[in-house]
């Protein structure tokens, strides 16, 4: 498996810390407001890369944080006039159902920077001890960039260039700083901000000890990936590496991935510029699956142009997946009544694949080979895209209502998992309520009692499809979500 590593600008084997375990950090969103799709390009790729990785066997710990201390919250508080928590947990939950709409997984771990606080100043505390960061006379706590020789190795970036970049750069409240290139970790309240006790005065951390602080506490010292959007490579993750590298003496993420930007007209989507649509407004004209699928249909360090076209066409593309599959779930249900109706003649049903079947499995698994090796390739999602395609067209023309068991069964299970590691959800019927299951269950066991096995075994066929598992058992019929 092979990843493009920002710090080497290679792609590199993937090698994990531990076998068979990927410990995984995203920097999440600051909460403010209801989260756009540009935000969600991040979301949705590195759920996918996660997938991928739990596809091919891997144990994955995915941590994701959202900041939830920051000015635009403070400022939208006081537009509000409530407390800056009540604006991000608001916006946390939007957040968390906008994620689950785009079938995001929840993270492993979803910290908040103010629930870390107390993580934040021992390792700024490490790191004065250690001379990596200095209080000036205000209270605010500086990173000392100079006392780190490896700081601009992940943006690729001079120290010399980057302190002189600086120098014409005067900040206000920034006096106290021994060299420009210096960043925040800890810095004074302002009246009405939200605080907290510390060493050097009450206030509140910078952005970007959150991370370093969260990753290690979740995932430790060090970590295999770390992602986020290109924005972030600098100034955020090259003071976390700082940070981290610094205060743990180890290398922090051996892999960074960043994706490009979802641009509109060209120009990156942002909230500041104004040219955003949040995903909240698309999930009113489109199933949020098409956002996922229009976003996975390019190779996630290409910038992507969001456009009503773009989205017409994912929307095309995934019907006919989606389609596809609908048809293995027909060709499957009449497989099983013609089973049912074979032993109720007391005929005995055809087992095992055709030869013509068995040529087919062989080209679907080469299908599903040509998937994993884009997948493989750096995530190369827009080719593996291209494979389910190809499958799709395979199984619509060789899969009817005479394909055996065996052979519908084989192509169903394979789209299914194909399209699992998009976040794709192949089966169209809404998720049953657990009254309809129990009614199933009942007439099962009516057909059961009037020797009406036949009825019986198709009521238990259509709850496994349903993802419903039945077991009987001395105590009666228990079921469970499969
Ligand atoms: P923010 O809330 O701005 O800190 O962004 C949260 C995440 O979304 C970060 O990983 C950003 O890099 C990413 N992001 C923000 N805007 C875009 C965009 N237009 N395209 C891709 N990623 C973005
Ligand atoms: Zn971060």
């Amino acid at each position: 498996m092979k990843i493009f590593n920002t710090l080497s600008r290679r792609k590199e084997e993937f090698v994990p810390l531990e076998p068979g375990k990927v410990k995984m950090y995203v920097c999440g969103p600051t909460v403010y407001n209801f989260i756009h799709i540009g935000n969600a390009r991040p979301m949705i790729v590195f759920d996918t890369v996660r997938r991928y990785f739990e596809y091919k066997g891997y144990q994955v710990n995915y941590v994701s944080n959202f900041t939830d201390v920051d000015d635009k919250i403070i400022k939208k508080a006081v537009e509000e006039s409530v407390d800056a928590e009540v604006i991000s947990c608001r916006y946390i939950e939007e957040c968390k159902k906008d994620m689950a709409g785009m079938n995001v997984k929840p993270a492993t771990a979803h910290p908040q920077a103010t629930r870390e606080i107390d993580g934040m100043l021992e390792m700024i505390n490490t790191l004065i001890e250690t001379g990596h960061a200095y209080a000036a006379q205000d209270g605010t706590v500086y990173f000392r960039t100079g006392s780190f020789k490896d700081y601009g190795k992940l943006s690729h970036k001079n120290l010399d260039e980057l302190q002189s970049g600086f120098r014409e750069i005067k900040v206000t409240g920034e006096e106290g700083k021994e060299d420009p290139s210096d960043f925040v970790l800890w810095k004074p309240k302002k009246e009405g901000e939200p605080y907290w006790e510390s060493p050097w005065c009450q206030g509140r951390p910078g952005w970007h000890i959150e991370c370093s602080v969260m990753a290690k506490k979740y995932l430790g010292d060090q970590i295999d990936i770390h992602a986020g959007g290109e924005d972030l490579i600098f100034p955020h993750h090259e003071n976390e590496i700082a940070q981290s590298e610094a205060a743990n003496g180890k290398p922090f993420a051996a892999y960074w991935m960043h994706n490009a930007f979802l641009n509109i007209d060209n120009r990156k989507m942002s909230k500041s510029l104004g040219n955003f649509f949040t995903v909240r407004e698309i999930s009113e004209k489109y199933d949020l699956q098409v956002l996922r699928f229009f976003m996975l249909s390019a190779h996630y360090r290409s910038p992507l142009n969001f456009s009503a076209e773009l989205m017409e066409a994912s929307k095309n593309g995934l019907e006919r997946i989606l389609t596809g599959a609908e048809r293995l779930g027909e060709a499957e249900k009449a497989a099983r009544e013609r089973k049912a109706g074979e032993s109720d003649s007391g005929q005995v049903p055809a087992k095992g694949l055709s030869r013509d079947e068995e040529a087919f499995v062989a080209e679907a698994k080469e299908l599903a080979a040509k998937y994993e090796a884009a997948m493989d390739d750096d995530f190369n999602t827009a080719d593996a895209i291209a494979a389910v395609f190809e499958l799709v067209k395979l199984s619509n023309s060789t899969v009817s209502g005479d394909s055996s068991p065996a052979y519908i069964g084989f192509m169903k299970e394979l789209l299914e998992k194909l399209c699992d590691v998009m976040g794709i959800v192949t089966r169209r019927e809404a998720v049953a309520l657990d009254e309809e299951i129990e009614a199933m269950i009942e007439a099962r066991q009516q057909a059961r009692k009037a020797k009406n096995f036949a009825l019986a075994d198709e009521i238990r066929g259509r709850l496994l499809e349903m993802g419903i598992v039945l077991e009987d058992t001395r105590e009666g019929v228990k079921w469970k979500r499969a």
